[in-house]
């Protein structure tokens, strides 16, 4: 199938105060915006706009929600692709995908193109057992020389995410393409707490329900996880019809998940 492969949306509501946490990766991201909402103020001076910026950490981190809200402040369309289902059986496939949204992208901008695990196209070119993959080179090469050929004043930008930047090709992480890095890490304590809280907006809780005590119980929970305790939470009290969450839900859910993570961890072992 060559049929595009990849989503759009003209706009996003997302906000960076979706994002609990990641103050920091805010911070460098906040430029991001002021680029794609202000390119005038660059052009005029003469400074030319970041194409490519790597949003690196482990998964359910937040990277994806992150670009989302990047795409909502600015308020630039979203494109987003999985760099994994880009590839096909057959070489060429993916490379033509690539061409069809950085045209479309460059037809809508200022936008965002968003690229999830950049790692399965982006690696070390050449390092596979029995050599080259072409359809993932020529994948690859056709992202490099889309980004190289942006027009100095496209207003397209490339935020592509990956836990693994080790295994980059450092094609792609010259100037002029994925130059810059912001980290999303796992969410510390505080941040736990904050990621609990966006999660409980919406929902109906008992005075009773101690957050910092749930955020005290879920060290390397990422933010999906601790999305997931919420909802597991949720279901364990419409399961015996209450009307609000206290926090035996939580212990409940909490014990549902950690038992499930031990099952897990048997069967690799
Ligand atoms: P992956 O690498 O597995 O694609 P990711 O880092 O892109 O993961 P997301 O898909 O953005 O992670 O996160 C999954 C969901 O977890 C988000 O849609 C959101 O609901 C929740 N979540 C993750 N991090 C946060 C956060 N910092 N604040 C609020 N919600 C979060």
């Amino acid at each position: 199938s060559k049929a595009k492969r990849y989503g759009k949306e003209n706009k996003v509501s997302t906000k960076f105060t979706d994002v609990a946490g990641h103050e920091e990766a805010k911070r460098e991201l906040i430029e991001v915006v002021d680029f794609l909402k202000n390119p005038a103020k660059y052009h005029q001076i003469g400074a030319e706009i970041p194409k490519g910026v790597l949003l690196v950490g482990p998964p359910g981190t937040g990277k994806t929600l992150m670009a989302r809200a990047v795409s909502g402040e600015a308020d630039v369309p979203f494109f987003s692709v999985s760099a994994s289902e880009f590839m096909e059986m057959f070489v060429g496939v993916g490379a033509s995908r690539v061409r069809t949204l950085f045209e479309d992208a460059r037809k809508s901008a200022p936008a965002i193109i968003f690229i999830d695990e950049i790692d399965s196209i982006g690696r070390k070119r050449g390092a596979g057992i029995g050599g080259g993959h072409d359809e993932r080179e020529q994948t690859l090469n056709q992202i490099l020389s889309e980004m190289d050929g942006f027009e100095k004043n496209a207003s397209v930008i490339v935020l592509a995410a990956t836990n693994r930047p080790d295994v980059l090709d450092s094609a792609l992480l010259r100037p002029g393409r994925f130059d810059r890095q912001v980290t999303i890490d796992l969410p510390n304590l505080k941040e736990r707490e904050a990621i609990l809280k966006v999660h409980m907006r919406n929902k109906p809780l008992t005075s009773g329900v101690d957050v910092q005590e749930i955020a005290k119980s879920t060290p390397y929970f990422s933010g999906a996880d601790l999305k997931n305790v919420v909802n597991e939470a949720a279901l364990e009290a419409a399961r015996i019809a209450k009307t609000q969450i206290d926090m035996s839900d939580f212990y409940r859910a909490l014990d549902k998940i950690t038992l499930g993570l031990e099952n897990s961890s048997l069967t690799i072992s």
